[in-house]
């Protein structure tokens, strides 16, 4: 009855690259080369990352020392409320951008920093709070001051 020649519905073998970023997984392309593992969007890719490569957070290999979030120049009280607010499934925009723009930290820093993060977050456990029970909103503290 309708003609609907103008939509293509259906899977699409060859994401065309200039739709825009590509979002490639590329702890499937260390292991395998040859094949192509392109996702449309960084949400396809980061389910892809937990699925299949248990990767819990990557976000906070684009954390550095900087509580500040980059794209929509927010500071936030510690780098894990960052990571927090770079994980917010409900405003991927942030994370989308910053993983089109930034580059990871290295795995020196990062472990560094986890370092430190796992002190501050034990510190704030024996004051009371428990990481699970705090949901803290992100505030708009101040804005960056580089
Ligand atoms: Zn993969
Ligand atoms: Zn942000």
């Amino acid at each position: 009855m309708s003609s609907r020649h103008d939509l293509s519905v259906g899977p699409n073998p060859s994401p065309s690259p200039s739709d825009g970023v590509q979002h490639v997984c590329t702890i499937c392309q260390a292991k395998e080369s040859s094949h192509k593992h392109v996702f449309d969007t960084a949400k396809a890719l980061s389910s892809h990352c937990r699925v299949k490569h248990a990767v819990r957070n990557d976000m906070r290999r684009y954390v550095g020392t900087s509580k500040c979030c980059s794209v929509c120049e927010t500071t936030f009280g510690s780098r894990l409320s960052l990571i927090q607010h770079l994980s917010d499934s409900r405003r991927p925009k942030c994370r989308d951008v910053l993983l089109a723009t930034a580059s990871p930290i290295s795995d020196e820093l990062c472990t560094q920093l986890d370092e430190l993060d796992k002190v501050a977050r034990r510190t704030a456990q024996q004051k009371g709070y428990s990481h699970a029970r705090v949901s803290v909103p992100a505030q708009r503290v101040a804005l960056c001051e580089a």
